[in-house]
Formats: C-alpha cells, sequence, structure tokens
C-alpha cells in the first residue's frame, strides 16, 4: 500500500479542528492530528492550510454543464420547455462526453469529491466514463421518462427502452472502481415514470442497493400538476408508490405541507437543498430549518449548471448557511449545520455515511487541502467557519479520492483540463446549433 502523508494543516475533524499530518494508507485514512515520523511514499504540504473532507453534493446533471448561460432568467416551466428538453434531446455521444467532463472537472476543482446526479434518459454511460476517467467518487442514474407527457414528449422513452437502458447501466457500472462508482434509479420525477415502472425500479433498488433519485416540490406549478395527476401531494404520492425509504434522495422539497415534512421524517428519506437553482428559477425558499428542526437528513446540490451556472459545492453551502436568515435570523442554519449538509449528511444521503464525509482514521481518504491565505491557523479561528464565510482566495491545492490525488498544484492530475474545456465550449455551440435548427427551438425568440 502507499502511505501518503498531508503534512501540517488545520484539519476539520468530527471531534473539532487540530493542527498537524492526516495519513493515507492506500483508500483510507489511517491517522490524523500530530506528526508523522514513519516512513512515507509522498508527502503533500498543508502548511497554514485547511484540510477538510471533500464536499458531497446530493443533486447535479453532468448533462447540463454544456447548457449553462443558453438558458436565463426564466421560471422552471419555461426553461426545461424551451431548452432543457430540447438541449437534452440534441445530446449525443460525443457532447455528453464533453458536458460530463467539464462538470466533474469543475466540481473536483472546487472540492467536491462525491456527487450524485441525474441525466438525461440517454449516453449516460458517458458520464460514469468521467467519473471513472477523472477520479470522482459517483453516484450516477438516468433520467426514466416513460410517462409520455406533453413537456417531456422529447425525450420520453417506452418502458422496455427505459428498463433495458437501466440495467445495462447497473450490470455495466454499479459497484466498479473499487466501489467508486455507482448507479441510481432516478425516476425524473414522481410523475415523470409509470406506475410499473416504479414497482419495478424500486424492487431492483432494494435487491441491488441503489439510491432512488428524483425531483420534488421544485415549482408551486408543477407540484399541483402532480397532485391533479395522481389525487396526491409528490411526497405523499412517492410513499403511495413505497419510493420514500432511507434509500430516497429527493431535490428541491420546496413546497412542502407539514404531512408531508412528517412522512419524510418518519420514512428517513433525504432531501437535497439546491438554494441556489431554486432562487434563480424564481421556485421559492425550501424551508430547510423545519426540515432540520424534525430530523430530516439534508444535502445540498448546485443543481445542474444551466440554471446556476456554478457546480461550486462550497458557494453553494454558503447560500444555504445565509438564505434562511433572512426569514429566521442568524443562526436559522450557522455555519456548523452549512458544512455538514455539505458534507457528512451528503455522504447519509448517497448511503456512504460510513466511509465518507468526514476526516477520521477508517474512512476513505476523500480529502481537500484548501489554501486559505487569510485563515491565520492556531489563533482560535475556525477554519469551518472561514470554508462557509470567505471568498476569494480560498481554492482547492489539493484533492484526494479514495486515497488517490485528482487535482495536485489546482489542476487535474490525470486529464488535460485545457483540452476538456476546449471540448466542453465545442459541444456547447454544437448544441445550441442542433436546438436553434429543430422545430422545438424555432418556436423560441
Ligand atoms: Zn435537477
Amino acid at each position: 500500500m502507499t502511505v501518503s502523508v498531508i503534512r501540517g494543516g488545520t484539519v476539520i475533524t468530527p471531534a473539532g479542528e487540530v493542527q498537524g499530518d492526516v495519513v493515507v494508507d492506500g483508500d483510507s485514512l489511517l491517522a490524523v492530528g500530530g506528526r508523522w515520523t514513519r516512513a512515507a511514499d509522498r508527502v503533500l504540504d498543508a502548511a497554514g492550510a485547511i484540510v477538510a473532507p471533500g464536499f458531497v453534493q446530493t443533486h447535479v446533471h453532468l448533462c447540463q454543464t454544456a447548457f449553462a448561460g443558453l438558458a436565463e432568467d426564466l421560471d422552471v416551466m419555461e426553461w426545461l420547455d424551451q431548452w432543457v428538453w430540447p438541449l437534452e434531446q440534441a445530446h449525443d455521444a460525443e457532447t455528453m462526453s464533453a458536458a460530463a467532463r467539464l462538470g466533474v472537472a469543475e466540481m473536483l476543482l472546487t472540492g467536491t469529491t462525491s456527487f450524485l446526479s441525474m441525466e438525461s434518459a440517454l449516453h449516460t454511460d458517458r458520464a460514469l466514463e468521467a467519473a471513472a476517467d477523472l477520479g470522482a467518487r459517483a453516484t450516477i442514474g438516468k433520467a426514466i421518462m416513460d410517462r409520455q407527457e406533453p413537456g417531456t414528449r422529447l425525450l420520453a422513452q417506452t418502458r422496455e427502452e427505459a428498463w433495458a437502458d437501466l440495467l445495462g447501466l447497473v450490470g455495466r457500472w454499479h459497484g466498479t472502481e473499487n466501489d467508486r462508482l455507482r448507479v441510481a434509479v432516478s425516476p425524473r420525477a414522481p410523475s415523470a415514470a409509470t406506475p410499473e415502472m416504479w414497482a419495478d425500479a424500486l424492487e431492483l433498488a432494494t435487491r441491488a442497493d441503489l439510491i432512488v433519485h428524483t425531483h420534488v416540490n421544485e415549482n408551486r406549478g408543477q407540484s399541483e400538476q402532480v397532485r391533479d395527476a395522481n389525487g396526491r401531494r409528490d411526497v405523499e404520492y412517492l410513499d403511495h408508490l413505497g419510493a420514500l425509504t432511507r434509500r430516497a434522495v429527493l431535490a428541491h422539497c420546496v413546497w412542502l405541507s407539514d404531512e408531508e415534512v412528517s412522512l419524510l421524517a418518519d420514512r428517513g428519506a433525504s432531501v437535497a437543498h439546491c438554494p441556489t437553482a431554486n432562487l434563480k428559477l424564481g421556485s421559492g425558499i425550501a424551508d430547510i430549518p423545519r426540515l432540520l428542526a424534525r430530523g430530516v437528513n439534508v444535502g445540498i446540490g448546485t443543481d445542474g449548471a444551466a440554471c446556476n451556472n456554478s457546480l461550486d459545492a462550497r458557494r453553494e453551502m454558503t447560500l444555504a448557511a445565509l438564505v434562511h436568515r433572512a426569514r429566521g435570523g442568524p443562526r436559522a442554519v450557522d455555519a456548523a449545520t452549512a458544512f455538514t449538509m455539505a458534507t457528512h449528511a451528503g455522504a447519509r444521503a448517497l448511503g456512504l455515511g460510513a466511509r465518507v464525509g468526514r476526516i477520521q482514521p477508517g474512512m476513505l481518504a476523500d480529502v481537500v487541502v484548501f489554501d486559505a491565505p487569510q485563515f491565520v491557523a492556531g489563533t482560535g479561528e475556525s477554519a469551518i467557519d472561514h470554508l462557509v464565510y470567505s471568498g476569494s482566495g480560498l481554492r482547492a491545492r489539493t484533492v484526494l479520492v479514495d486515497g488517490r490525488v485528482v487535482v495536485d498544484d489546482f489542476t487535474l492530475a490525470h486529464a488535460d483540463l485545457g483540452a476538456i474545456r476546449a471540448a466542453g465550449l465545442r459541444a456547447r455551440a454544437t448544441l445550441r446549433a442542433r436546438v436553434r435548427g429543430s422545430e422545438a427551438g424555432a418556436v423560441r425568440p
């Protein structure tokens, strides 16, 4: 096994912030704090830096990374109908690969080591390949959309097509790369999949130990559509389907009734809080303090780059700490709570809580060394406060996933960042041209 020492930083641990070394043995953490005097194969300098568990994002869409900047200042229904459905439909394997690599690169470079992503209906292998190649820990699902609805007609598959795709992904990818890659069951929304598909997919999730990932109560109008179509509110409908378990990760949850909050708490489902996307699309502000008070596990996510336009978890964590204070005062979501949401609570949501999201011996070595030029170690300043509130200058210098250095000296260790960015820009131009030339695109200004 290779032993690496991350030397001399301020380390954020579950027991508090300590000065000293973090020792990595193979894919796991061997020791934390103090000074390692035994042999090491590699020493990574962290003097003056903050050493933190890698961020865990609970809701992203790699396929949308190529759409950033194309669809601004719209509400979610316009955004989906006019842009996201046509653009996702326009993806081919090559543009999907470029978008996914760009997204994974941005997340690693900003300190996200694990993420849960929902892709489009097609080309999901390309997203898993990107995570495999660049070294991220990823749980990725294809969007299941076998229920024909007007807004999703461009992407809908038959039940047989969607099922075959899902089984293929599980067979090819789930548990591969030292269990770094996993496949999720991802009906795009409660009513995007048929009840028959939900039943089969949930049975598969139980049998193969898969996360169930969907969008819930993002927009008030959408939620009313679900209620009209199914006779139940989103969360009640999911519970009726049997989907509301500890495997469930529900993105947004902006418009929940008291009964829905109780159901989430009782069933142990997790919520993915995406405050930037909710604000940018004007969807509302999820009542996260109410969920936390009821004991619901809440992680954070940037959502897709098309409605954010950033995949930087730290920015999302900052907003998650601040936005609820407008109504709830300065301690509505404090810095430590926001940090936990962005790390260990996210890992719990992904079923990884026993091994990911904390720096302590025995956990997997998913670690970020943040250059923090304005942080003064050893003076009582809180590294967590600094990570949550500080702005420019705080950057991920070194990132390890599974004990392997994937970001070294602020750039990707195993891929050409310039080539990834160039391919991402080409993909965006290609998709834009395809949508402009399509029937769907022709209705837009
Ligand atoms: Zn989303």
